[in-house]
């Protein structure tokens, strides 16, 4: 799978959203000045630490896709921004209210987990899984897709700060990793938040953001979602579950296995993973260049136990990523064994 599937957002036409009826009146300063939203982080994480921007809305009105800046994190027609946790097993992580205004719909109950496994019938109609709108002054309306079924807690014409709390990061609806879709519309046509009013080309248009979070919100091409060691096989399934904790290893564990997952790679990067022992020699290494961009991708590096097992001390193992013969990725982590 050269990119992860795609993630629609149904705003309507599915109808088990619960909208606002009759009679209730919207929060929004009725006659204030045209201007521009100004938005907050949607999701309580650090982007770039602890959550990563998997996908920008598509500025290519052609059958080809391009983010904003020209770069490949996106895809065909995609008209969000997904802000990814790196495993299932990072639960809890809040939506948040990205500016103030009036819930005007809201959608729960639609059950979490992969539509690969499920199936894409299963989601069919539900593509947003469990969702939120919101209704901004000057017909701005910010949408929050994928929940986790029972976090929502708003309701159709609660009025919200940016940064109440609206639910939990989940995996509902069309997606196959758990993250938040956030698509903005303005005067119900989808906005890049990161583009506003862009002229064609790259790298033109506002920020929606604030400037609080520009430096937060910085592109980054490439970008590891998760390192670690274990003893076990390494899948990509392995590591979305729990991140790819392995449990606790020893000096007697069968086999000492570093492994990474990073997102954003292009065609042409070779990527290096080296493992170490505590005299710096490499005892297992791994060294792939990709054929195609890829929107994730894992690699591995190790080897069984030794005779008479492991020696104590620190294994270290560094990736990097190579393009045109410059570093355009690098990360190290250790691991520290005893008995
Ligand atoms: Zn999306």
């Amino acid at each position: 799978m050269s990119k992860l599937g795609p993630i629609a957002a149904a705003i309507s036409g599915a109808g088990r959203w619960i909208a606002i009826t009759g009679g209730a009146t919207l929060g929004v300063a009725a006659g204030a000045t045209a201007s521009t939203i100004e938005l907050q982080l949607p999701v309580a994480c650090e982007v770039g630490r602890t959550c990563f921007i998997q996908n920008y809305v598509d500025a290519d009105p052609s059958p080809a896709a391009k983010d904003y800046t020209c770069g490949t994190l996106t895809y065909e027609g995609h008209d969000g921004t997904d802000f990814r946790i790196p495993s299932r097993g990072q639960s809890n992580v809040k939506v948040l209210a990205a500016a103030p205004g009036t819930i005007t719909r809201i959608r729960d109950g639609v059950s979490d987990g992969n539509f690969h496994e499920s199936g894409r019938n299963a989601v069919q109609g539900v593509e947003c899984g469990n969702g939120i709108i919101i209704t901004h002054a000057d017909q701005w309306e910010t949408q929050y897709c994928h929940l986790a079924k029972g976090s929502v807690q708003v309701k159709p014409g609660d009025q919200v700060q940016a940064g109440d709390e609206l639910g939990q990061i989940g995996l509902s609806g069309l997606t196959e990793f758990p993250h938040l879709h956030l698509t903005v519309r303005h005067h119900g046509k989808v906005v890049d938040p990161f583009a506003y009013e862009a002229a064609s080309g790259c790298g033109s248009g506002k920020q929606l953001w604030t400037s609080a979070l520009h430096s937060q919100l910085a592109y980054r091409e490439r970008a590891v979602l998760n390192a670690g060691f274990t003893s076990r096989p390494v899948t990509m399934d392995f590591i979305e579950r729990d991140g790819g904790d392995g449990g606790q290893l020893t000096v007697n564990s069968l086999a000492l296995v570093a492994f990474i997952r990073a997102i954003g790679l292009k065609a042409g990067d070779t990527q290096w993973l080296a493992l170490r022992d505590s005299n710096e020699r490499i005892i297992a290494e791994n060294r792939v260049t990709l054929e195609r961009d890829k929107a994730q991708t894992m690699l591995f590096a190790g080897r069984k136990k030794p005779k008479g097992g492991w020696d104590k001390g620190s294994y270290t193992a560094t990736f990097i990523v190579e393009r045109d013969a410059h570093v355009v990725l690098k990360t190290r982590f250790t691991l520290v064994l005893s008995d």
